[in-house]
């Protein structure tokens, strides 16, 4: 089924400001400059454009000098690699001079730098990504990108197979941009060439398999692309371990506007807390997605032996001591699964967290508060307001200042 491209929206983005100027000082005196890539591509599909990439005929140095000259600051991003980033007014450009491969090895590819638009497009992964719009309007397609995007659908430019051993990552990337971009099933040559090289993928560092995965996580078919990735051996070796399809299906519904990929990762994949751990590792995450991973990790072994429906009071308690993000996440995923059942005023009470409508109760005691009443500094206050915090969970997490009054004599009575 061939859909409507946005010829409009792609005229568009020469008439942002800061772009035109980029593209005006950096085409003219036998150098072309033109606006590449996913740019292209999204105006096309009428999506939004959030970063603009532009190849050029100019060398990196040409380019500083270039950009000296019209008053734009320039940061050597990747100068070697030929990647220039040029600021206009504020906005950034990534600039890199046209290239082409001399020799690859699964993972980097040795580049000579060119002139050639063609040999640069050639070198590209799919034939959507190899799109480029010349600064006076005209789309330049070497590759037949556009009956591609036409037809919502991702192919390798040239041999799918020759085109993944000069660098492996195209398998991840293969299966992010049909998750994103694809109606329908996978490009068959495409899917049959990635499984047949899907050894390759373990050359590959972590952490570009985890950029893409993570990206991946939150395409618009995400589910379905999983599903074909589970079918076909790639997820288990992905995720060292099982996939919870249910649970991510629940967190891609309740998380559609704001998709977090860490939560869908934690959706998808931890059943215990050895999973976040061993998901640190596989995928090189960072501390603060392990972080995450290993409270909902413990949420959900609270929530899968709580022996009650949850309800309003239990939700209070649950956010005071796992914070409103992880319980709304949690809650989200296993909501549906037989145990334990969610009371309708569960709901209510987290939707009322959640946006901020009922303040998370803070514990109201501190530790200044009994050094005041004469306890001496040192570890018995601790446990004291651990005893007093442990009370205060059990009796509804109350923030009222007669109640902290009351909870403090209390506890300085047992003392
Ligand atoms: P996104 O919006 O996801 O960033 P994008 O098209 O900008 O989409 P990038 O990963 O930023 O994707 O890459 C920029 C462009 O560089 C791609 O459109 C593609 O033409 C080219 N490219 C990137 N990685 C590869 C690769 N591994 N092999 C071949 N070409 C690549
Ligand atoms: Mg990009």
């Amino acid at each position: 089924m061939n859909q409507h491209l946005d010829h409009k929206a792609l005229l568009g983005l020469l008439e942002r400001p800061q772009l035109r100027r980029l593209l005006e000082a950096f085409n003219g005196k036998g150098e072309e400059t033109r606006i590449v890539g996913g740019a292209v591509r999204n105006a096309l599909l009428g999506r939004p454009v959030t970063e603009v990439d532009c190849t050029t005929t100019m060398l990196p140095e040409a380019m500083v000098k270039c950009a000296n000259e019209a008053g734009f600051r320039s940061v050597p991003t990747g100068i070697e690699h030929g990647t220039v980033t040029v600021i206009v007014d504020g906005e950034p450009f990534e600039v890199t001079t046209l290239r082409v491969d001399v020799e690859t090895n699964g993972r980097q590819a040795v580049v000579h730098f060119g002139r050639d638009f063609v040999l640069d497009a050639r070198r590209r992964d799919f034939t959507i990504n190899a799109l480029s719009l010349g600064v006076d309007g005209r789309l330049y397609d070497y590759t037949n990108g556009t009956a591609d995007l036409q037809a919502r659908r991702v192919r390798f430019i040239g041999d799918a197979r020759t085109r993944i051993r000069e660098d492996y990552l195209r398998i991840m990337r293969f299966f992010r941009f049909h998750a994103e971009y694809a109606n329908g099933e996978p490009d068959p040559e495409g899917l049959a060439a990635s499984g047949a090289e899907r050894q390759g993928l373990s050359i590959l560092s972590k952490e570009r398999i985890r950029h893409e995965l993570l990206r991946l996580l939150v395409a618009q078919r995400a589910e379905d692309t999983l599903g074909v990735l589970a079918r076909h051996g790639f997820l288990i070796w992905l995720l060292a371990g099982a996939a919870e399809f249910g649970r991510f299906r629940r967190i891609a519904t309740f998380d559609r506007e704001h998709p977090v990929p860490v939560w869908r990762l934690a959706a998808l994949a931890v059943m215990v807390e050895e999973d976040a751990d061993r998901l640190r590792e596989h995928l090189r995450l960072s501390n603060d997605e392990h972080k995450k991973l290993a409270a909902y990790a413990r949420l959900l072994a609270v929530l899968k032996t709580w022996a009650r429906p949850i309800d309003a009071a239990a939700i209070r308690r649950l956010v005071a001591v796992h914070g409103v993000e992880t319980s709304s996440v949690v809650l989200a995923a296993i909501d549906g699964e037989p145990s334990p059942g969610i009371e309708k005023q569960a709901r209510d009470a987290l939707d009322l967290f959640g946006s901020g409508a009922e303040p998370v109760p803070a514990f109201p005691l501190r530790g200044a508060d009994l050094v005041a009443r004469g306890i001496p500094k040192g570890p018995r206050i601790g446990e004291i307001l651990g005893l007093a915090r442990q009370a205060w969970l059990a009796e509804g997490c109350r923030t009222d200042e007669a109640y902290a009054k009351e909870l403090l004599e209390r506890v300085l009575a047992r003392t």
